[in-house]
Parts: C-alpha cells; structure tokens; sequence
C-alpha cells in the first residue's frame, strides 16, 4: 500500500528506498532526537506530559480520547510494576494505516513508546500485533534489536537510571482483541474476550496492574510533538482537532491508499488526492471512520472537513479514519449485508444481545438481500438494534448497529425498493 502525502508520522519516509525502515536511516531524518532531547536535557515526566496535552493528539485507534490526559491517569507513585501497551491489532475493516507505520517507519513507533514509558514511570512494555501481519512482525523484531544495541531501549537508556524492556507480542487474528481489555486478556494468554469496566486498565490492567494503551499511530505522533512542541503539532490541524492523521482510503476511487493529512482537510480535497472517482462513476455513500460508522451520502460528505468534529455533526464517527468511498453502482442492502455478516462472526459470544442480535441483524438484511423480505422487516432490525446498543459488555454490540441505523437513515428507500419490486415479482 502507497502512502502518498506524508505528515507528521511518515516525515521525511523515502518508501521506494528499501532500507528506509531502519535505525540508521531513521536517524538520519531526525530520529530520536526527541528521546535525547528528554534524556540530556533531563526534561520532566510533567513536562512530557504537558506537551502531550498542548498537542491535542487524540487517540488514532478510533476512540479519539486525549493523549496527555489518558497518560495523566496512570498513578506514576503506584509501588509495582507499571504496564505500557501498544494495540497494533488493527482489524477494522477498512483500515491499513498501522500496518504501514510498522513496515515502513517502527522506530517511530518505538521512540513513541520509549517516551510514553519515560512520562508515566513504565519499565515494561508489549506492542500487539495482529496476527495476520507477518510481516510486519518480523520488521518489528528487528528494529527493537536494533534500538537495544544502539542504547535507546533496555537498560539504563542513554546513560541515564531510566530502564524500559519494550516486547512484540504476534496475536491469533480475532477482530475482538482490538478490544482494549480483549487486547489484555490475550496478552496474558487468555482466551480474548472484553472484560466488564470498570475497573479500567489504567488502575487494573494487564496481569491486574495499572496499564497504558494505545494506538500504533498515536505512539508514532509522539517523537515529532516532543521534538518540534505540542504547539506546532495542535496548529497542523485546527481546534480540538490537533495535528495531521492518516487515511486509509479503499473502495471506488482512481488510487487508494494511505494519505497522511491535516485534520480539517476538506473530504472533497481528499478525493481530489486518491485521484477522484473510477471510471468516472459518481459518488454515492462514504463511510468514513472504519465499517462500524454510519454511513454518510455523497452530499452530506462532500460538506464536511476530515476531522473528528465534523464528521461527527455529519452524524457518524472519524473513527480510525478508515474512509470506504461507494459510487452510484453500489447496494446498500448488499453492502449491509455484508458488514452484518462480519459482525456476526466477530461477535465474541460473551453477552446475550450482542450474540443473539448480530445473527438477528444478519439473519434480516441477509433476506431482504435475496428477496424474502417483508416491509416490517425494517421496523424489526430497528428493534433489534435497539435491543443491542448500550446492553452489551463491549462497543462491538454497538458498532453491529451503527452501520444499520445509518444505512436505514439514509437509504431506506432503497431497501424498501427491493422488498416491494420481490413482492411484486411473487405476486405475478
Ligand atoms: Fe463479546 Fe459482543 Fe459482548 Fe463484546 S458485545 S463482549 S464482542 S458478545
């Protein structure tokens, strides 16, 4: 996959040169400066921590909750032993930006963690990584090897009393472990199943210590705020909506890929970059934050800006920013299907609604799709989605729903379409 605007994370990545994931070339293009900056200049946990929050780096996994205030939680005077975590199991549909991070630019993501360790007072890590990527994990291995000789990892890091053993952790593939505390279970070697919140992870975490988790790309943004200020990342994007993201843009347009862009960018100007429509076709539908959010209509994207806040007052989520680009020749009961299809599977099977309505859900649209069904059918999957969202131990319920909900918002003339002209055909 081609990034083809580079920001903050993939700053100054050469992806033709095939050494450019290495130490020495990361290096060479300012690499670690930010943890030598921190070590020689004996700067402060708290002031790590307030250029976090001067940043307005929002998590990049799809939550979008602030950075330097998640790291503010972690109780740094807690006696024992103090957890960092790296969720690299990236498994939403639609979403491949970490898996470029970690194949082309991993020292970014291990001075990101180096430095989260350093502010919240962590000598133990883990990156998770979804077990589909070898890849990726292989490269991984090699470039915390890497780090370890060259005196930025392990002990004692740059001659100074500050300790931190950073592990890569290959998981099994389940979309569930993206699940923060599914994430956890599998790390202990559990079955990967969420737990009931709280207690959250920051107090009891894995193997029941106080843990810090985040996203691959929120890591991977640290380096450059510390280095460059919170300040200079918070006026890349706008308000609230700090610093560039990364996009990874996959259906009906001329060059799909990962484009690493200013938050506020207009949606309009992004898909002037993946090179416009294919084949000329027009747009029809955009989901823009990963397959659980709702799906927003051609007009309705074409008026907002590629940020958290405006795709939210849109009425769906920026998400992992994984952006799904429908044109006019696309289904949406088919398209429903299918995403239900996925729910349905990945469901863990923990709780009662989660389990039973995502085959509800399925079982529905899958009718409607090959021409069984009934008008009431649509009153019935908005019950059943009612019956799942917010009863469930973990957000997957909810994201099974979300994509109904909008998909019956905006297109349900298209369902019912289909359901009258399948009655017709019957009745003749
Ligand atoms: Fe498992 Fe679904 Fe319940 Fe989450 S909501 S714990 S995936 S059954």
């Amino acid at each position: 996959m081609t990034v083809y605007v580079k920001g903050v994370v993939f700053e100054g990545v050469e992806f033709e040169d095939p050494n450019c994931w290495h130490l020495d070339e990361y290096v060479k293009r300012g690499g670690y400066a930010a943890l030598k900056k921190i070590i020689n200049d004996k700067i402060t946990q708290d002031e790590v921590i307030a250029e976090m929050k001067t940043s307005g780096l929002r998590g990049r996994g799809g939550a979008g909750f602030p950075t330097g205030l998640k790291w503010s939680f972690m109780p740094r005077s807690f006696p024992g032993q103090k957890y960092l975590v790296c969720n690299t199991d990236e498994g939403e549909p639609g979403t491949f930006k970490d898996l470029d991070i970690q194949v082309y630019n991993p020292h970014a993501l291990i001075e990101g963690m180096i430095i989260g360790a350093y502010a919240m007072g962590i000598t133990v890590g883990y990156n998770y990584i979804h077990g589909e990527i070898f890849e990726a994990y292989e490269r991984f291995e090699i470039a915390l090897e890497e780090a370890r000789s060259a005196g930025f990892l392990g002990d004692n890091i740059l001659g100074s009393d500050f300790c931190f053993q950073l592990h890569a952790h290959h998981g099994y593939g389940a979309y569930i472990c993206g699940e923060e505390t599914a994430l956890l279970e599998s790390l202990e070697g559990k079955k990967g199943q969420p737990r009931f919140k709280p207690p959250f992870p920051a107090s009891f975490g894995l193997y029941g210590k106080p843990t810090t988790i985040n996203n691959t790309e929120t890591f991977a943004s640290v380096p450059y705020i510390i280095r460059e200020g919170g300040q200079k990342f918070l006026e890349l994007g706008k308000p609230n909506n700090g610093g560039t993201k990364l996009f990874s843009v996959s259906g009906h347009v001329n060059r799909p890929g990962n484009y690493e862009i200013p938050l506020g960018t207009p949606f309009s100007e992004l898909l002037e970059m993946c090179g416009g429509m294919r084949d000329g076709k027009k747009l029809k539908a955009v989901i823009p934050g990963g397959s659980s959010a709702p799906v927003l209509p051609a007009d309705i994207m074409m008026q907002c800006t590629m940020d958290y806040d405006s795709i939210a007052k849109a009425g769906s989520m920026l998400g992992s920013g994984a952006v799904i680009v429908m044109d006019e020749t696309v289904s949406m009961v088919s398209a429903l299907e299918r995403l239900s299809y996925f729910y349905h599977e990945e469901s863990c099977g923990q709780c009662t609604p989660c389990r039973e309505g995502t085959g509800w859900l399925y079982r529905v649209v899958h009718r409607i799709a090959h021409g069984e069904g009934k008008i009431e059918d649509l009153d019935l999957l908005s019950r059943v989605g009612d019956n799942i969202a917010g009863r469930t131990i973990c957000a997957l319920g909810d994201a099974a729903v979300f994509p109904v909900r909008g998909m019956l918002k905006h297109f349900r003339h298209e369902f019912e379409d289909l359901i009258n002209k399948s009655q017709s055909a019957k009745a003749l």
